[in-house]
């Protein structure tokens, strides 16, 4: 752990304790899990927290048009700008693990009090961001906020999304008192971001085999979500012959061992964790199966050819076959990988599977980059995701190394830095700013995120 412990305080432990402990208790369910989904009373209790926790700070919280917070120390808009952005989500899937998302937010709190601690500023302004409904886990669309706040997610699409209590994403904003008219891209808040790095619980046990705390993420595997429909005929179970019956399950069990022996074929990884069955009666033949697949793998020929095989099934039981998300393969600038990987005293660099915020901006054109922290099981997305407090303590320290880095020295935050705080983070870098240095160079997705991506704004 001393390796990453460049920039450290005896406080950071009693940080992140303190930051730990208030947020513990929401959401958390019989089993030891959570359910913390978007645009929930349970979201608004912690998106009070963190409006809290900033205040504390005195930090000025800005919520964007796709409802991501955004707590900022020095002005993101004034000559310093733009920022250093750390953060993570704080929802989660059903029953899911406490760190998944609020390990990197509660560290991103440490990691500035520990960077103020030891009497930095700043050459160019910084910010906490929480991304709404990263999970997707009531509406269906990972990173539906990071998605919204680039353009990769349409505010129509999204606004008709609809969860399983009947509610669309529009009625829930509008119970939370917001106006669904008003979501949509935002690129003043994205432009407002020099450089992102989000702090994560790995999902898997690399670090593990490695014997590392703390990791540098390289990039996120393509993957995606389809919603299958397979049609049958309601009858009775009791009366019905078996040559006469209709029965969706029959093509859903065909379905779940297809998609895993494609997903061997392919070297993808394919998962049917959702269905949902009509009318759901032990003693009648269902109606119709709707079924969620979760495909992915390192390469995205390989997702559409899991994905193509799985059409052909669907086909032949007269299903259909829908997309929900898609994500391409998302590769972090090589240099600010680099960089991270050197200050960090030469830490593993990992890809992951799971799609995370930082990918989503990557693609937008931010330079972004992650930080995993040691999981000893690898499991996540699960009550028993767990990470050591020393590893924790290990990444928060990290990540404050990196925000010393980053942010540069200057004479006042938001203040004008100290020269070298230039224009230029997003468009393309390459002007002798530390972030054009930092996501710059070969590569840097900047550049090609600028020339006319389609998801961005
Ligand atoms: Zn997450």
């Amino acid at each position: 752990m001393a390796s990453v412990s460049q920039v450290s305080t005896p406080s950071t432990d009693a940080t992140l304790a303190s930051l730990w402990g208030a947020l513990e208790p929401v959401g958390r369910v019989d089993g030891g899990g959570y359910r913390r989904f978007a645009w929930t009373s349970e979201d608004a209790t912690l998106r009070e927290w963190f409006a809290g926790e900033a205040a504390a700070r005195g930090l000025e919280v800005v919520e964007d048009r796709a409802g991501n917070l955004w707590a900022w120390w020095g002005d993101p808009d004034g000559p310093a700008g733009p920022g250093v952005v750390l953060g993570s989500h704080l929802d989660s899937v059903p029953d899911g693990g406490a760190f998944d998302g609020p390990l990197g937010v509660v560290s991103a709190f440490a990691a500035l009090d520990a960077y103020r601690a030891g009497g930095h500023t700043p050459a160019r302004p910084v910010g906490i961001a929480c991304f709404a409904d990263e999970e997707g886990a009531r509406f269906g669309v990972a990173c539906a906020g990071s998605r919204l706040l680039t353009g990769a997610l349409t505010p129509e699409r999204a606004l008709a999304l609809q969860g399983d209590d009947g509610a669309t994403l529009a009625d829930a904003l509008r119970a939370t008192g917001r106006d669904p008219g008003g979501l949509g891209p935002d690129p003043d808040a994205l432009r407002r971001v020099g450089a992102f790095v989000e702090l994560h619980i790995e999902q898997g046990r690399d670090l593990v085999e490695l014997g590392h705390p703390v990791a540098v993420g390289a990039g996120v595997w393509p993957h995606g979500r389809w919603r299958v429909r397979l049609p049958g005929q309601a009858n009775h179970a009791g009366t019905t012959r078996l040559e006469d019956r209709l029965d969706p399950m029959l093509a859903l069990a065909a379905l779940v061992l297809e998609l895993r022996r494609a997903a061997g074929r392919h070297r993808a990884l394919a998962t049917c964790g959702k269905v949902r069955v009509h009318p759901n009666a032990v003693n009648a033949i269902p109606a119709e199966v709707l079924a969620w697949l979760d495909i992915r793998a390192e390469v995205d020929p390989a997702v559409s050819a899991v994905v193509g095989e799985v059409e052909t099934l669907v086909a032949a039981h007269g299903g259909e076959i829908r997309e929900e998300s898609r994500t391409a393969p998302t590769t972090f600038p090589t240099a600010l990988v680099r960089r991270l990987a050197g200050l960090l005293g030469e830490v593993p660099v990992l890809t992951t599977g799971a799609g995370h915020d930082a990918g989503i901006l990557a693609e937008a054109g931010v330079p972004a980059a992650m930080l995993f922290v040691r999981n000893p099981t690898g499991v996540s997305h699960a009550p028993s995701e767990h990470a050591e407090w020393a590893d924790c303590v290990a990444g928060a320290e990290a990540l404050a190394t990196v925000l010393a880095d980053l942010a540069g020295e200057g004479e006042g935050a938001g203040a004008g830095g100290d020269g070298g705080a230039g224009e230029g983070g997003q468009a393309g870098g390459g002007d002798g700013d530390r972030r054009g240095q930092a996501g710059g160079g070969d590569g840097d997705r900047r550049g090609q995120a600028g020339g006319g991506d389609g998801g961005r704004p």
